[in-house]
């Protein structure tokens, strides 16, 4: 058997497909080992020409997580970019907007706003919304995926990139668009399993150039933030960071406490209502389980 390296390019659960020195190979994991995922570069020890096994995995530059009811689940690595798509029509969700910011500051991973369908008439209003995540430092592009989805392209030169938002905001058109060529799109593959079961793909990486790559999870609404700890949360709102050591109570929650520095910002205004709500719903749902 031959040892090599490659990157995972699709995961169907605790199967993998590994590119490896310009073929690709179907892989297993060493015994139940399953904490790998798309966008991975791993360590393979080579059967035949079709078949690997999974030793480890390099050290990853970042993870993300798919949301789930009761624990993360790791969905891609090696992500240095995330698209975050909406659109006027249908009613974006603006909660989802601030976690999907949150999972990037806390991946140090650079977040982009691409606001979809632009020759809907009522994108104005929705760009006039959007302006405090601009306010904030994001970076946030218009374009129609349908029309002319060029402004994209230079955001996504050297970068391996994701797709998340709300379902119908175009996250299919736009992946479409970028990926003609990909004619088994990764929602049409599955594979059959030993025990003749078949198994979809939750995600899978596509070349756009030597240097570009998108990580396809179709039905990505938005990243798990289970993993995080509540107490860490205002480190990840960047307007909030400032305030950090500033509460009265060192363990302030921001929810309740006298003299606390952060909820004193949102009542002159200088902190948006709307992030201050987000952060405590959020430091609600993180806060850990007392019995
Ligand atoms: P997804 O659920 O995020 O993958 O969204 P889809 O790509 O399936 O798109 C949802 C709907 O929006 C479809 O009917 C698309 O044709 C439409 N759509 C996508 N991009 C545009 C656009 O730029 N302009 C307009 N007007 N409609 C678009
Ligand atoms: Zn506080």
């Amino acid at each position: 058997m031959t040892a090599s390296t490659g990157q995972i390019i699709r995961s169907h659960g605790r199967r993998f497909i590994v590119e490896a020195d310009g073929r690709t190979y179907d892989c297993t994991t060493r015994g139940k080992r399953v904490d790998f995922a798309c966008g991975d570069f791993v360590d393979i020890l080579i059967q035949n020409q079709e078949q690997a096994v999974i030793e480890r995995s390099r050290e990853r530059s970042s993870l993300l997580y798919r949301q789930d009811d009761w624990k993360a689940k790791v969905i891609a690595a090696n992500v240095s970019r995330i698209l975050f798509v909406i659109a006027a029509v249908p009613s974006p969700n603006e909660e989802l907007l601030g976690r999907c910011l949150i999972a990037a500051e806390a991946g140090d991973i650079e977040p982009v706003i691409v606001v979809n369908k632009c020759d809907l008439p009522e994108t104005p209003a929705l760009l006039a919304k959007l302006q405090l995540y601009v306010k904030l430092g994001y970076q946030l592009v218009t374009l129609s995926a349908k029309q002319d989805f060029s402004p994209l392209l230079p955001l996504l030169q050297g970068h391996t990139s994701v797709l998340v938002g709300q379902s119908g905001m175009g996250k299919s058109t736009l992946t479409n668009a970028l990926l003609p060529d990909a004619n088994a799109r990764i929602g049409d593959i599955s594979i059959a399993l030993d025990s003749g079961r078949h198994t979809t793909t939750h995600a899978a990486l596509y070349h756009l150039d030597e240097s570009s790559h998108l990580i396809d999870s179709p039905g990505l609404q938005e990243f798990g933030l289970k993993h995080l700890q509540a107490a860490d949360l205002i480190h990840y709102f960047p307007e909030m960071r400032q305030y950090i050591g500033q509460c009265r109570f060192h363990n302030c929650t921001h929810r309740v406490e006298p003299n606390c520095a952060i909820m004193a910002a949102a009542e002159t205004g200088a902190i948006s209502r709307h992030r201050l709500d987000l952060l405590q719903r959020l430091t609600q749902d993180l806060a850990p389980v007392r019995l």
